[in-house]
This record gives structure tokens, sequence and C-alpha cells, in this order.
């Protein structure tokens, strides 16, 4: 199963796990939500696993330590003061049920990383549906480092962020007229798409990399100095 849970504004808090196994969480910026989901359905939670220290993604973090005391949380040293334990960096996380790949993709923050598993990526706020995170405590550089990571992943693999911001990042996308940096056409289709999820109200993800690579323009920015230009732009957009 995978699961985006609706939480705060705009946030989404991941539940992935295979048929019969306790599930992962990725990120939690509240536990109400998660709490009645996790009762409802019976889950077990084997790991939490934290992107980056921000509150909308880790407020949640000692309230379900409370409720969870034996569940590991994994996370980057920035994630330490937020109640990660198991502090992580480019590497392999060996649970029981899963094996994780920690893939550094810091920019938006310093420290932040995304977890990969069985062709899940949870990127939390590196990448997006057409978009891609504001550069904070990192730099351009490494944000633009961390995307080439992401982009060498298969095309299939499926992308797990951690906002609903495909609307306004398609906004965006689709006022870029240069066809190297966004194919239109396929933008036009999913922005049609998008706009009938949204309108009921159901998340626009998870998404493809394959998709990706077409619409999103920080993913198709040949170098470092078209990234900085898009991303800038895009913070005045
Ligand atoms: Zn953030």
């Amino acid at each position: 199963m995978l699961v985006a849970l609706p939480a705060l504004d705009d946030n989404y808090i991941w539940l992935y796990g295979r048929e019969n196994c306790p599930v992962i969480v990725i990120d939690i910026a509240e536990t109400e939500k998660l709490f009645a989901y996790l009762a409802e359905r019976e889950l077990q939670v084997e790991a939490v696993l934290l992107t980056h220290y921000h509150d909308d993604h880790t407020a949640g973090v000692a309230s379900f330590k409370r409720a969870y005391p034996q569940v590991p949380v994994f996370g980057p040293p920035e994630t330490r003061e937020k109640g990660a334990e198991h502090i992580v960096a480019a590497g392999n996380i060996r649970l029981p049920h899963y094996d994780i790949q920690v893939i550094e993709s810091g920019g938006h923050t310093a420290n932040h990383v995304s977890y990969l598993t069985e062709d899940h990526l949870f990127c939390g706020d590196t990448l997006f549906s057409a978009g891609c995170g504001r550069v904070f405590t990192g730099d351009y550089a490494q944000m633009f480092q961390s995307l080439q990571r992401l982009k060498s992943l298969p095309p299939e693999t499926l992308i797990c962020p951690a906002h609903e911001y495909t609307l306004s990042n398609l906004g965006f996308a689709e006022s870029l007229s240069d066809p190297a940096i966004v194919r239109q056409e396929v933008l036009q289709q999913r922005f049609t798409e998008v706009r009938a999820l949204r309108a009921e109200n159901l998340p626009s993800l998870p998404t493809s990399l394959g998709l990706e690579m077409q619409i999103n323009p920080f993913l198709r920015a040949k170098d470092i100095k078209e990234f900085t230009r898009l991303r800038q732009a895009k913070d005045n957009f």
C-alpha cells in the first residue's frame, strides 16, 4: 500500500507497506490523522523516516514516539533535535521487511535526504511534481547536484513528494516557452488530469520520474546556471 495522508495545509504524510507487513512512515507533520489511520486499519509501524528538520515534517515526531516508543526514527543529522535517534547519510537502512536506500539530496536544507525502496522515492521537499524545493539552508549547486542524482533513477520510479504543490508548479512550468525546458503538450495533459484530481480533493501524487523528465523544468535544466535562473524565477512567480 502507498498512502498520502493529507496533513496541515498542503503536506502529505506518506505510508508505504507490502501486504501483511508493518508499514514505514515518511515525515510526520502531525499525528491526529495518522493515529486514526493506523488504528482504523490495525497497522503496525516498522520505522519512521525523516527527510529534513522543518517543522511541517517533524512536528508530530515527539507525540508519535510517546505513542509508539518501540518504533525507530531515522533521519539526517539536522533532525536529531526533532527526535531522530538513528542518524543516516548516503547508504542503506536494512529493516526486517524493507531495504531502504538513503540518497543525499541537500539544497532545500543542507542535510536533506531522500529514501528509495522498491521503486518508491520519498523525496520530501527536494523534488515535487513539475517543481522542486526552495533553496533555504543548502545552496543552488547542492540542489542541482541532488536533482541530478534523483534523475539517474529508473523512469518508472514513483516520486512521492511531501507537498501538494502540483497545480502551482504546473502554472509556472506553463509560463516557460522553451521546449527544451518543458514539453508543453505533455504538461497540458498533466494539467487536465491534476485539475480533475484536485477538484475531488484527491492527491496529484505520486508521479513518475518518466513523466517528470518531460514536464519538470528543474529536472530539464541543463546546467547549474539555468537551474538557478529558473529557481529564482519561481521564487518570484
Ligand atoms: Zn521543508
